[in-house]
């Protein structure tokens, strides 16, 4: 059976993995010319761990990674506002989380599939998808060429996803009101104390520093923006400088050791779910399907989990492709859809402006209970595994960022 994949991000490969290891023979298309080097990290919780520890990964993710064990949330001028007790989450849940550089984990995906044999087309941009006169789907590429594979599978990102275009028609990335800058600080002394991730909120704007060595740390700021004030400005490094001068250490020494030149502005967007991931041959993962805000946290985990998923729907599949994407969907559709709600509510809560929500916002985050926010946690982003976690402890319903600081 061919199966082609379209997009050779966290998604692209790390699905081509599962479907290889399945016995399956896919094939990665992506636009880039080569690896992407871009990007900042991503924090893979313990629910990533399980899927790339099943791929054969984590070994080589624990070389690259550094182990967390807290999270602490301050305000912006320096208040304690509780955090969480990652060591416990990871033994609740069985399994590590991990901080990594984003151009580090596609280097070991890459490394991965490559050793397995998996051909990577680099410079291959689909521009559109079209359906042949026998109901299959044909992806055209920018150079001319064209594949008509038996499965073809969109994993193309949230923003400009030609699959998406196909699956859903005009399904648009909706801008939630926020700009992240992100950028990677360096140094040849230690820039932080420990590896703990170290969140700063303020009223509108928020300060993210996540520790892979002490030397070697990734960060995001943000603020609320309108979109039409989401534009890179000529020196981003004096714009975040400048904005969060007064925040608390390591803040400030963190940018000045980020490369003016590598700071990157996004304006933040994701999808409203989608009713169908499937159209004929054709089926989203990852963002393609199911972008959440970078608040949810799990945006690259759940890419990792649509891996896994999809090459255990296909092992067991004696019908067509409906049955195969449907039963995917009954158990992708649900998990991600949350975990989209509530990266928004998260974030209406970390970029409200108004004075007297962010006070309550704040009592509350100091108010929480460690022991229950790893509970919800472990049973939210556990939900669907086979990994410890409780999701007999409660409803996994409730597990996310946005239902512990719920504002509304
Ligand atoms: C600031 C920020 C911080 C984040 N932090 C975290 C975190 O800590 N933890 C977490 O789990 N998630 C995090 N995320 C989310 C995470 O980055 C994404 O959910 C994840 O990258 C999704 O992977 P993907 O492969 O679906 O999409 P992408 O990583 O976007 O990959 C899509 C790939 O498809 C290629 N492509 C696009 N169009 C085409 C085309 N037409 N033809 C061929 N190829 C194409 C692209 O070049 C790219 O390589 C964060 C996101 C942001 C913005």
């Amino acid at each position: 059976m061919k199966i082609g994949i379209l997009g050779g991000g966290i998604a692209g490969l790390s699905m081509a993995l599962a479907l290889h290891k399945q016995g399956y023979s896919p094939r990665v298309y992506e636009r880039r010319a080569e690896p992407a080097t871009m990007g900042a990290g991503v924090t893979l919780w313990p629910n990533a761990s399980f899927v790339l520890e099943e791929l054969g990964l984590l070994q080589d993710i624990e070389a690259i990674g550094g182990r967390p064990k807290t999270m602490r949330r301050q305000d912006a001028a320096g208040n304690a506002l509780g955090g969480l007790d990652i060591a416990l989450l990871d033994r609740t849940m069985g399994y590590p989380t991990y901080t990594v550089l984003r151009r580090h984990l596609q280097q070991v995906l890459l490394d991965h599939v490559t050793r397995a044999g998996i051909p990577v087309k680099f410079g291959r941009r689909a521009v559109a998808l079209e359906q042949d006169a026998h109901g299959r789907a044909v992806a055209h590429f920018e150079n001319g060429s064209s594949i008509r594979p038996d499965l073809l599978i969109g994993a193309d990102g949230r923003m400009d996803s030609v699959a998406r275009k196909f699956v859903a028609g005009d399904n648009k990335p909706i801008y939630q009101g926020f700009v992240n800058w992100i950028g990677v600080a360096q140094c040849p002394h230690a820039l932080v104390d420990d590896i703990s991730i170290q969140d700063f909120w303020g009223a509108g704007e928020r300060f993210g520093c996540v520790p892979i060595r002490p030397d070697l740390v990734y960060w995001a700021a943000a603020q609320a923006r309108p979109l039409s004030e989401a534009s890179p400005t000529v020196d981003m490094r004096e714009e975040v400088g400048n904005l969060f001068a007064k925040w608390p250490e390591p803040v400030a020494r963190i940018i000045r050791a980020t490369p003016a030149n590598a700071i990157r502005l996004i304006a933040v967007h994701d999808l409203e779910p989608l009713h169908t991931w499937s159209r004929a041959n054709v089926l989203l993962v990852g963002d393609a399907a199911h972008a959440p805000l970078p608040t949810s946290g799990q945006g690259a985990c759940q890419a990792l989990e649509d891996a896994w998923h999809l090459a255990r729907c296909l092992d067991g599949a004696n019908g067509g492709w409906e049955e195969v994407f449907q039963a995917f969907a009954n158990i992708r559709a649900p998990k991600t859809a949350r975990l989209a709600e509530q990266g928004r509510v998260f974030a209406r809560g970390l970029f409200a402006t108004d004075p007297e929500t962010c006070r309550i916002r704040n009592e509350r985050a100091k108010a929480s209970n460690p022991m229950h926010d790893v509970q919800v946690l472990a049973a939210g982003w556990g939900q669907g595994l086979p990994m410890p976690g409780g999701a007999d402890i409660m409803s996994a319903e409730e597990g996310s960022f946005g239902s512990l600081y719920r504002i509304e």
